[in-house]
C-alpha cells in the first residue's frame, strides 16, 4: 500500500494544572481544559488519529501496522515498540517534581523502556521558571532526607526561562515544569514517572498524589546537571535548521522556513509539528496545509518541500530517530 504524509489529530489530556492555550491558540478541540496534546502518539492510552487520505479516522498505530517497517525506517523498526512520544504541554500551574528511569532500570523493574526527554519552550509568561536538576551536589541520603522532611525545593536548581530555550533531560535528571510555560516535549515512548514532591496538592477527590520515593532515589543522578551543549544552526536555502537535541533515542531540530525549504528523505520516519506561522507541505503524492498546531507523520524514505505562506517565518519542530 502506498504511504503518504499523515495529518494527525492529537489525543488531548486534562489535568488540574492545564490551561486553555492549546484550544485557543493551537486550534485543538474536544475539551475545555487541556494540559497535554499528544501530537505524535502510538499509545493505546492516547492515540493520535489520522485526518487525511485513505486511512482517515484510524489511529497512527493502525497505519504503521498496515505499512510495516518501511514506513518506520531501519532503527525504529528494530525497536520493540514505536520509539517516540511528542507532546505539547500547557502548564498554567506548575507540575510535580519528578524523575524518569533509564532503559536498564525501567526494563528491569517496570518492563517498559525508560525515558530521556527534551523540552523546547514554545512560550512562557514573564518570570516563569522551571526545575532542572540540583543546585549543588548531593548524596543519595541527602536527597532522600530533603524529600522526607519537605525541604526538597531548597536544593532544586530553578532556571528562569524564555521562549526558545531548550532543556535536555537525560533519564535520572530531577525536573519540573513551572507555571506559565508552554513547551513541546520530545521523549522516548514511556510513561514511567517517579514523583517526589507535589507542593502538597490534593487531587479532585481530596487525596494527595502518590509519591515514589525509593525508586526516585534509586534512579536520580544527584550531582549538578551538565551545562547545555551549544546548539548548531545550519543555514540552508530558504531557512535554517537548528539542532536542539541529538541522542541515541532521537534527534530534534527547529526548522525556520523564511521562504521555502526542502527536507531530504531519511531512513527514519519524521514528525513535523508546526509551532508558528503557516505553510504548505508537498511530497511526491500529497499537498497539505499546515497551520499552528498541525502535526505530520512523514513516512521513512519520503522527502518534503515546505513553503511558508504567511508574512512571519514558519517554525516547525522536526524530530526523527
Ligand atoms: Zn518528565
Amino acid at each position: 500500500m502506498t504511504t503518504y504524509p499523515l495529518m494527525l489529530k492529537p489525543a488531548l489530556k486534562s489535568s488540574l494544572w492545564g490551561g486553555t492555550r492549546l484550544i485557543k491558540e493551537f486550534g485543538y478541540s474536544g475539551k475545555d481544559i487541556v494540559a497535554e496534546a499528544w501530537v505524535l502518539s502510538c499509545r493505546a492510552d492516547g492515540a493520535a488519529i489520522i485526518q487525511n487520505g485513505a486511512l482517515k479516522g484510524t489511529a497512527l498505530s493502525d497505519a504503521i501496522a498496515l505499512w510495516g517497517n518501511d514506513a518506520l525506517g531501519k532503527r525504529a523498526a528494530s525497536s520493540p515498540q514505536f520509539p517516540l512520544l511528542i507532546k505539547l504541554i500547557d502548564a498554567r500551574d506548575k507540575l510535580s517534581v519528578q524523575v524518569h528511569p533509564d532503559n536498564d532500570y525501567a526494563l528491569r523493574v517496570e518492563g517498559e523502556p525508560g525515558k530521556t526527554e527534551m523540552w523546547y519552550v514554545v512560550d512562557c509568561n514573564p518570570g516563569a521558571e522551571l526545575i532542572y536538576g540540583f543546585n549543588r551536589d548531593l548524596t543519595k541520603d541527602e536527597f532522600r532526607r530533603h524529600i522526607e522532611n519537605g525541604s526538597l525545593l531548597e536544593v532544586c536548581n530553578f532556571v528562569p526561562v524564555k521562549k526558545g530555550d531548550v532543556f535536555f533531560i537525560e533519564a535520572g535528571t530531577l525536573h519540573a515544569i513551572g507555571g506559565g510555560i508552554l513547551i513541546a516535549e520530545v521523549q522516548q515512548n514511556s510513561d514511567i514517572t517517579y514523583r517526589v514532591y507535589d507542593y502538597d496538592r490534593r487531587d479532585s477527590s481530596g487525596n494527595p498524589r502518590q509519591l515514589h520515593i525509593q525508586k526516585a532515589v534509586d534512579v536520580t543522578n544527584t550531582s549538578t546537571p551538565n551545562h547545555q551543549k551549544t546548539l548548531n544552526t545550519e543555514t540552508i536555502d530558504g531557512g535554517t535548521i537548528k539542532t536542539l537535541a541529538q541522542c541515541e533515542y532521537f534527534t530534534c531540530c527547529l526548522l525556520t522556513v523564511n521562504s521555502a525549504i526542502t527536507i531530504n528523505n531519511l531512513d527514519s520516519f519524521c514528525s513535523l509539528l508546526n509551532l508558528e506561522g503557516e505553510c504548505t507541505l508537498e511530497t511526491e503524492n500529497a499537498k497539505l496545509i499546515l497551520k499552528k498546531g498541525s502535526s505530520i507523520f512523514l513516512p521513512a524514505g519520503m522527502g518534503a518541500h515546505i513553503t511558508s505562506t504567511a508574512k512571519q517565518p514558519a517554525k516547525i519542530l522536526y524530530s526523527y530517530i
